[in-house]
Protein backbone atom coordinates (compact mmCIF):
# COMPACT_ATOMS: atom_id res chain seq x y z
CA UNK A 1 0.00 0.00 0.00
CA UNK A 2 2.56 2.42 0.65
CA UNK A 3 4.97 1.49 -1.57
CA UNK A 4 1.93 2.63 -4.08
CA UNK A 5 1.51 5.21 -2.90
CA UNK A 6 5.35 6.35 -3.04
CA UNK A 7 4.88 5.56 -6.46
CA UNK A 8 1.49 8.00 -6.76
CA UNK A 9 3.83 10.66 -4.96
CA UNK A 10 6.71 10.77 -7.29
CA UNK A 11 4.66 10.23 -10.39
CA UNK A 12 2.84 13.58 -8.91
CA UNK A 13 6.37 15.17 -8.66
CA UNK A 14 7.19 14.41 -12.28
CA UNK A 15 4.14 16.30 -13.23
CA UNK A 16 4.70 19.13 -11.56
CA UNK A 17 8.32 19.28 -12.51
CA UNK A 18 6.71 19.34 -15.91
CA UNK A 19 4.65 22.15 -15.18
CA UNK A 20 7.80 24.25 -13.96
CA UNK A 21 9.85 23.14 -17.12
CA UNK A 22 7.11 25.09 -19.69
CA UNK A 23 8.85 27.95 -21.60
CA UNK A 24 5.55 28.86 -23.27
CA UNK A 25 2.66 30.68 -22.08
CA UNK A 26 -0.13 28.66 -24.40
CA UNK A 27 1.61 25.74 -23.76
CA UNK A 28 1.38 26.35 -19.92
CA UNK A 29 -2.36 26.35 -19.75
CA UNK A 30 -2.31 23.05 -21.84
CA UNK A 31 -0.15 21.03 -19.33
CA UNK A 32 -2.03 22.57 -16.51
CA UNK A 33 -5.19 21.08 -17.59
CA UNK A 34 -3.59 17.93 -18.84
CA UNK A 35 -1.69 17.63 -15.04
CA UNK A 36 -5.28 18.22 -13.67
CA UNK A 37 -6.72 15.53 -15.73
CA UNK A 38 -4.19 13.13 -14.90
CA UNK A 39 -4.36 13.81 -11.04
CA UNK A 40 -7.90 13.69 -10.78
CA UNK A 41 -8.82 10.87 -13.41
CA UNK A 42 -12.55 10.87 -12.19
CA UNK A 43 -13.47 14.19 -11.30
CA UNK A 44 -15.11 17.02 -13.59
CA UNK A 45 -13.23 20.22 -13.70
CA UNK A 46 -13.28 23.25 -16.14
CA UNK A 47 -10.85 26.03 -16.27
CA UNK A 48 -11.87 29.45 -17.18
CA UNK A 49 -9.68 32.26 -17.85
CA UNK A 50 -10.67 35.78 -16.16
CA UNK A 51 -10.16 38.72 -18.72
CA UNK A 52 -9.18 41.70 -16.33
CA UNK A 53 -9.54 43.86 -18.85
CA UNK A 54 -13.29 43.10 -19.59
CA UNK A 55 -14.02 41.92 -16.47
CA UNK A 56 -15.64 38.60 -17.55
CA UNK A 57 -14.39 34.82 -17.73
CA UNK A 58 -13.79 32.48 -20.86
CA UNK A 59 -13.87 28.69 -20.90
CA UNK A 60 -9.69 28.17 -21.13
CA UNK A 61 -8.45 26.65 -24.27
CA UNK A 62 -12.34 26.30 -25.40
CA UNK A 63 -12.48 24.08 -22.80
CA UNK A 64 -15.85 22.29 -21.67
CA UNK A 65 -17.73 25.39 -19.95
CA UNK A 66 -21.14 24.83 -18.19
CA UNK A 67 -23.31 28.06 -17.98
CA UNK A 68 -24.27 27.56 -13.83
CA UNK A 69 -20.59 28.19 -13.33
CA UNK A 70 -20.71 31.92 -14.59
CA UNK A 71 -22.93 32.83 -11.55
CA UNK A 72 -20.17 32.09 -9.14
CA UNK A 73 -17.33 32.62 -10.88
CA UNK A 74 -17.35 35.96 -9.55
CA UNK A 75 -16.95 35.05 -6.07
CA UNK A 76 -13.48 34.47 -6.95
CA UNK A 77 -12.71 37.79 -7.02
CA UNK A 78 -11.92 37.62 -3.22
CA UNK A 79 -8.83 35.31 -4.79
CA UNK A 80 -9.99 32.45 -1.92
CA UNK A 81 -10.90 29.42 -2.57
CA UNK A 82 -15.01 28.43 -1.83
CA UNK A 83 -17.58 25.33 -2.00
CA UNK A 84 -20.73 25.83 -3.75
CA UNK A 85 -23.93 24.30 -4.27
CA UNK A 86 -24.13 22.12 -8.17
CA UNK A 87 -27.51 21.94 -9.83
CA UNK A 88 -27.82 18.79 -8.37
CA UNK A 89 -29.03 18.37 -5.07
CA UNK A 90 -26.13 16.23 -3.58
CA UNK A 91 -23.61 18.07 -5.34
CA UNK A 92 -20.71 20.35 -4.88
CA UNK A 93 -18.46 23.12 -6.91
CA UNK A 94 -15.79 23.86 -5.72
CA UNK A 95 -13.73 27.29 -6.72
CA UNK A 96 -10.23 27.32 -7.14
CA UNK A 97 -8.93 31.36 -7.80
CA UNK A 98 -4.99 31.01 -9.75
CA UNK A 99 -3.87 34.19 -8.29
CA UNK A 100 -0.65 36.09 -9.52
CA UNK A 101 1.18 38.78 -7.71
CA UNK A 102 -2.43 39.78 -6.51
CA UNK A 103 -3.81 39.40 -10.56
CA UNK A 104 -6.63 36.89 -10.96
CA UNK A 105 -5.67 34.96 -13.98
CA UNK A 106 -8.22 32.27 -14.10
CA UNK A 107 -10.71 29.78 -11.88
CA UNK A 108 -11.06 26.06 -11.45
CA UNK A 109 -14.01 24.73 -11.04
CA UNK A 110 -13.60 21.15 -9.96
CA UNK A 111 -17.81 19.35 -9.05
CA UNK A 112 -17.52 16.75 -6.17
CA UNK A 113 -15.45 17.19 -2.88
CA UNK A 114 -12.07 16.65 -3.14
CA UNK A 115 -10.54 14.56 -0.41
CA UNK A 116 -7.92 16.50 2.08
CA UNK A 117 -4.81 14.99 0.09
CA UNK A 118 -6.25 16.22 -3.39
CA UNK A 119 -7.34 19.78 -1.78
CA UNK A 120 -3.37 19.79 -0.44
CA UNK A 121 -1.80 18.55 -3.93
CA UNK A 122 -4.05 20.94 -5.92
CA UNK A 123 -2.71 23.57 -4.08
CA UNK A 124 0.25 23.25 -4.66
CA UNK A 125 -0.48 22.44 -8.55
CA UNK A 126 -2.19 26.26 -8.43
CA UNK A 127 0.76 27.90 -6.44
CA UNK A 128 3.00 26.44 -9.23
CA UNK A 129 1.00 27.11 -11.80
CA UNK A 130 0.36 30.87 -11.05
CA UNK A 131 4.61 31.40 -10.59
CA UNK A 132 5.16 29.48 -13.88
CA UNK A 133 2.72 31.68 -15.19
CA UNK A 134 4.09 35.21 -13.69
CA UNK A 135 7.67 34.20 -15.02
CA UNK A 136 6.59 33.62 -18.13
CA UNK A 137 4.35 36.67 -18.48
CA UNK A 138 7.08 38.86 -17.40
CA UNK A 139 9.90 37.56 -19.67
CA UNK A 140 7.34 38.86 -22.47
CA UNK A 141 6.84 42.35 -21.43
CA UNK A 142 9.02 45.13 -21.29
CA UNK A 143 9.94 46.76 -18.58
CA UNK A 144 9.40 50.66 -19.04
CA UNK A 145 5.87 50.19 -21.02
CA UNK A 146 4.46 46.79 -19.83
CA UNK A 147 4.12 46.61 -23.84
CA UNK A 148 4.80 42.80 -25.02
CA UNK A 149 8.45 42.76 -26.06
CA UNK A 150 10.26 41.88 -29.24
CA UNK A 151 10.63 38.22 -28.52
CA UNK A 152 6.46 38.03 -27.47
CA UNK A 153 6.40 39.53 -31.02
CA UNK A 154 8.35 36.89 -32.87
CA UNK A 155 6.50 33.66 -30.98
CA UNK A 156 3.15 35.95 -31.63
CA UNK A 157 4.13 36.18 -35.69
CA UNK A 158 5.28 32.25 -35.43
CA UNK A 159 1.69 31.42 -33.90
CA UNK A 160 -0.04 33.23 -37.12
CA UNK A 161 2.03 31.14 -39.29
CA UNK A 162 0.70 28.04 -37.58
CA UNK A 163 -3.12 29.29 -37.55
CA UNK A 164 -2.99 30.16 -41.03
CA UNK A 165 -1.70 26.52 -41.69
CA UNK A 166 -4.43 25.41 -39.84
CA UNK A 167 -6.96 27.11 -41.97
CA UNK A 168 -5.46 25.98 -44.77
CA UNK A 169 -6.06 22.37 -44.16
CA UNK A 170 -9.50 23.28 -43.42
CA UNK A 171 -10.52 24.57 -46.35
CA UNK A 172 -14.50 25.07 -46.09
CA UNK A 173 -13.80 27.01 -43.81
CA UNK A 174 -14.30 30.78 -44.21
CA UNK A 175 -11.22 33.18 -45.22
CA UNK A 176 -10.98 36.03 -42.78
CA UNK A 177 -8.85 39.12 -43.84
CA UNK A 178 -6.42 38.08 -41.05
CA UNK A 179 -4.14 40.14 -39.87
CA UNK A 180 -2.66 43.50 -40.73
CA UNK A 181 0.87 44.81 -38.71
CA UNK A 182 1.48 48.51 -38.15
CA UNK A 183 4.68 50.53 -37.63
CA UNK A 184 4.17 53.34 -35.10
CA UNK A 185 6.82 56.05 -34.72
CA UNK A 186 6.86 58.85 -32.52
CA UNK A 187 7.94 61.83 -34.74
CA UNK A 188 10.98 63.78 -33.56
CA UNK A 189 11.73 61.80 -30.40
CA UNK A 190 14.63 62.82 -29.85
CA UNK A 191 13.73 66.66 -29.81
CA UNK A 192 11.65 65.45 -26.63
CA UNK A 193 14.88 63.84 -24.53
CA UNK A 194 16.90 67.01 -26.21
CA UNK A 195 15.14 69.26 -24.41
CA UNK A 196 13.50 67.92 -21.64
CA UNK A 197 15.73 65.39 -20.65
CA UNK A 198 15.95 61.72 -20.68
CA UNK A 199 13.38 60.99 -17.71
CA UNK A 200 10.52 62.74 -19.40
CA UNK A 201 11.13 61.32 -22.87
CA UNK A 202 10.38 57.56 -20.55
CA UNK A 203 7.28 59.50 -19.48
CA UNK A 204 5.92 60.25 -22.88
CA UNK A 205 6.85 56.27 -23.88
CA UNK A 206 5.14 55.15 -20.72
CA UNK A 207 2.22 57.78 -21.37
CA UNK A 208 2.12 56.83 -25.38
CA UNK A 209 1.58 53.00 -24.44
CA UNK A 210 -1.06 53.29 -22.05
CA UNK A 211 -2.90 55.45 -24.61
CA UNK A 212 -2.45 52.55 -26.84
CA UNK A 213 -4.00 50.13 -24.08
CA UNK A 214 -6.89 52.51 -23.99
CA UNK A 215 -7.38 52.95 -27.60
CA UNK A 216 -6.86 48.62 -29.29
CA UNK A 217 -9.30 46.33 -28.81
CA UNK A 218 -7.99 43.47 -26.35
CA UNK A 219 -7.74 40.95 -28.98
CA UNK A 220 -4.84 43.19 -30.76
CA UNK A 221 -1.47 42.57 -29.82
CA UNK A 222 0.16 45.73 -28.71
CA UNK A 223 4.31 45.65 -28.46
CA UNK A 224 7.40 47.66 -28.28
CA UNK A 225 9.35 47.30 -31.08
CA UNK A 226 12.12 49.17 -29.64
CA UNK A 227 13.20 53.12 -28.72
CA UNK A 228 10.08 55.01 -29.62
CA UNK A 229 8.99 52.16 -31.94
CA UNK A 230 5.64 50.17 -31.44
CA UNK A 231 3.63 47.54 -33.45
CA UNK A 232 0.13 46.17 -33.39
CA UNK A 233 -1.27 43.27 -34.54
CA UNK A 234 -4.99 43.88 -35.93
CA UNK A 235 -7.28 41.03 -35.98
CA UNK A 236 -9.54 40.54 -38.97
CA UNK A 237 -9.49 43.42 -40.56
CA UNK A 238 -8.95 44.69 -44.19
CA UNK A 239 -6.37 47.79 -45.36
CA UNK A 240 -9.49 49.91 -44.75
CA UNK A 241 -10.78 49.33 -41.72
CA UNK A 242 -6.93 48.83 -40.24
CA UNK A 243 -6.41 52.49 -41.86
CA UNK A 244 -9.57 54.34 -39.88
CA UNK A 245 -8.56 52.43 -36.74
CA UNK A 246 -4.65 53.59 -37.13
CA UNK A 247 -6.02 56.91 -37.80
CA UNK A 248 -8.04 57.70 -35.42
CA UNK A 249 -5.31 56.75 -32.63
CA UNK A 250 -2.89 59.06 -34.57
CA UNK A 251 -5.84 61.87 -34.08
CA UNK A 252 -5.57 60.50 -30.52
CA UNK A 253 -1.71 61.25 -29.94
CA UNK A 254 -2.03 64.41 -31.61
CA UNK A 255 -5.08 65.67 -29.38
CA UNK A 256 -3.26 64.48 -26.38
CA UNK A 257 -1.13 67.02 -24.12
CA UNK A 258 1.56 65.25 -22.53
CA UNK A 259 2.88 66.36 -19.00
CA UNK A 260 5.65 69.09 -19.46
CA UNK A 261 6.14 68.07 -23.41
CA UNK A 262 2.47 69.09 -24.51
CA UNK A 263 1.42 67.82 -28.22
CA UNK A 264 3.75 65.09 -30.21
CA UNK A 265 2.90 63.78 -32.88
CA UNK A 266 3.25 59.75 -34.49
CA UNK A 267 3.57 58.24 -38.05
CA UNK A 268 2.01 54.96 -39.22
CA UNK A 269 3.29 52.33 -41.60
CA UNK A 270 0.59 49.49 -41.77
CA UNK A 271 0.24 46.29 -44.32
CA UNK A 272 -1.99 42.65 -44.49
CA UNK A 273 0.48 40.01 -42.70
CA UNK A 274 0.92 37.89 -45.79
CA UNK A 275 1.36 34.30 -44.05
CA UNK A 276 3.13 33.33 -47.48
CA UNK A 277 6.01 35.88 -46.64
CA UNK A 278 8.64 35.47 -43.94
CA UNK A 279 8.02 37.73 -40.68
CA UNK A 280 11.04 40.23 -41.85
CA UNK A 281 9.24 40.64 -45.40
CA UNK A 282 6.06 41.82 -43.44
CA UNK A 283 7.25 44.14 -41.04
CA UNK A 284 9.99 45.44 -44.04
CA UNK A 285 6.64 46.76 -45.98
CA UNK A 286 4.58 47.77 -43.12
CA UNK A 287 8.55 50.08 -42.25
CA UNK A 288 8.07 50.93 -45.81
CA UNK A 289 5.34 52.49 -45.80
CA UNK A 290 5.89 53.97 -42.18
CA UNK A 291 8.94 55.53 -43.97
CA UNK A 292 6.79 57.18 -46.71
CA UNK A 293 4.19 58.53 -44.12
CA UNK A 294 7.85 60.19 -42.49
CA UNK A 295 8.77 61.45 -46.04
CA UNK A 296 5.48 62.98 -46.28
CA UNK A 297 5.14 65.20 -43.58
CA UNK A 298 5.02 62.66 -40.71
CA UNK A 299 2.12 62.64 -38.33
CA UNK A 300 0.26 60.36 -41.29
CA UNK A 301 -0.98 56.84 -41.79
CA UNK A 302 0.34 55.14 -44.91
CA UNK A 303 -0.41 51.70 -46.14
CA UNK A 304 1.61 49.63 -48.32
CA UNK A 305 -0.55 48.07 -50.27
CA UNK A 306 0.79 45.45 -53.14
CA UNK A 307 4.24 44.79 -54.36
CA UNK A 308 4.42 47.77 -56.68
CA UNK A 309 6.02 49.60 -53.82
CA UNK A 310 3.20 52.13 -54.20
CA UNK A 311 1.80 53.59 -51.10
CA UNK A 312 -1.78 55.42 -50.37
CA UNK A 313 -2.64 57.13 -47.03
CA UNK A 314 -4.49 60.61 -46.31
CA UNK A 315 -1.88 62.96 -46.40
CA UNK A 316 -2.63 65.92 -44.38
CA UNK A 317 -2.87 69.00 -46.49
CA UNK A 318 -1.40 66.54 -49.25
CA UNK A 319 -2.69 65.89 -52.26
CA UNK A 320 -4.60 61.78 -51.60
CA UNK A 321 -2.24 58.96 -52.24
CA UNK A 322 -1.01 56.83 -53.78
CA UNK A 323 2.45 57.98 -53.37
CA UNK A 324 5.48 56.08 -54.97
CA UNK A 325 8.69 55.48 -52.61
CA UNK A 326 10.29 57.34 -54.97
CA UNK A 327 8.36 60.52 -54.09
CA UNK A 328 8.71 59.47 -50.18
CA UNK A 329 11.67 61.00 -48.52
CA UNK A 330 12.30 62.31 -45.14
CA UNK A 331 12.01 65.77 -44.42
CA UNK A 332 15.21 67.52 -43.54
CA UNK A 333 15.09 68.22 -39.47
P1 LIG B 1 11.65 60.65 -36.51
O1 LIG B 1 10.54 61.63 -36.51
O2 LIG B 1 12.34 60.55 -37.83
O3 LIG B 1 11.22 59.30 -36.00
O4 LIG B 1 12.74 61.22 -35.51
P2 LIG B 1 13.14 60.70 -34.06
O5 LIG B 1 13.89 61.80 -33.39
O6 LIG B 1 11.94 60.19 -33.33
O7 LIG B 1 14.01 59.42 -34.42
P3 LIG B 1 15.42 58.97 -33.99
O8 LIG B 1 15.47 57.51 -34.37
O9 LIG B 1 16.47 59.87 -34.54
O10 LIG B 1 15.46 59.10 -32.43
C1 LIG B 1 14.90 58.19 -31.58
C2 LIG B 1 15.39 58.53 -30.20
O11 LIG B 1 14.75 57.71 -29.23
C3 LIG B 1 16.87 58.33 -30.04
C4 LIG B 1 17.02 57.58 -28.75
O12 LIG B 1 17.94 58.20 -27.89
C5 LIG B 1 15.64 57.67 -28.12
N1 LIG B 1 15.31 56.51 -27.29
C6 LIG B 1 15.41 55.21 -27.61
N2 LIG B 1 14.99 54.45 -26.57
C7 LIG B 1 14.63 55.29 -25.57
C8 LIG B 1 14.13 55.11 -24.24
O13 LIG B 1 13.90 54.00 -23.74
N3 LIG B 1 13.86 56.22 -23.51
C9 LIG B 1 14.09 57.47 -24.02
N4 LIG B 1 13.81 58.52 -23.26
N5 LIG B 1 14.58 57.67 -25.26
C10 LIG B 1 14.83 56.61 -26.03
MG1 LIG C 1 12.52 55.49 -34.69
MG1 LIG D 1 10.83 58.58 -34.14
Amino acid sequence: MNQAVDYQTSCHHDLLLRLTQVRDLGVLNQTFVSIVGTIFPDREFRLYDYNRQQRCWQPALGLHEWSDDYDVLDLLLKREPLIVPAAQADGYRNLYPVVSEHELLAGLVIVGAPEPIERRMLRVLLDLYANQYFILSRSKRDGLTDLLNRQALNERLQSIYREKDIQARRADEPQTPGWQVALLDIDHFKHINDGYGHLCGDEVLVRFAGIMHESFRDNDHLFRYGGEEFVVLIKNVDDDTAQLVLDRFRERIAATSFPRVGNISVSIGHTRFNAALPPNVNIGRADEALYAAKGSGRNQVFCYSGDDHVFSGDAIGLPAGPFTREQARPVPV
